[in-house]
């Protein structure tokens, strides 16, 4: 049983925030304002697909792209939106 969410570990998934990443261009790839932070779905099966899809619908090939264990530079606006619980996330690093 997980003990965090208390669900049979038969039927458990993953939590879901672990499930997502932020991840931008790595630098000299674009220009600068390009290089915002985009929130990333992972698969439950903790594959890494080969073309990573934004919350914004924007995908990347995985070599592109530096991950970062949270909301760096600046934030995709669109991605923004479509994440769960940022409302937690209002302030952001600049
Ligand atoms: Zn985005």
């Amino acid at each position: 049983m997980c003990v965090l969410c208390r669900v049979p570990a038969r039927s458990h998934r993953p939590h879901r925030m672990s499930r997502y990443v932020f991840a931008r261009y790595l630098p000299g790839l674009v220009g600068e304002t390009r290089r915002v932070c985009h929130v990333i779905e992972l698969p439950d099966d903790g594959t890494v697909p080969a073309t990573l899809t934004a919350l914004c619908g924007q995908s990347f090939p995985p070599c592109v792209l530096e991950q970062m264990s949270a909301w760096a530079g600046m934030p995709c606006e669109m991605c923004v939106l479509q994440t769960p619980g940022t409302e937690k996330q209002q302030e952001v690093e600049r």
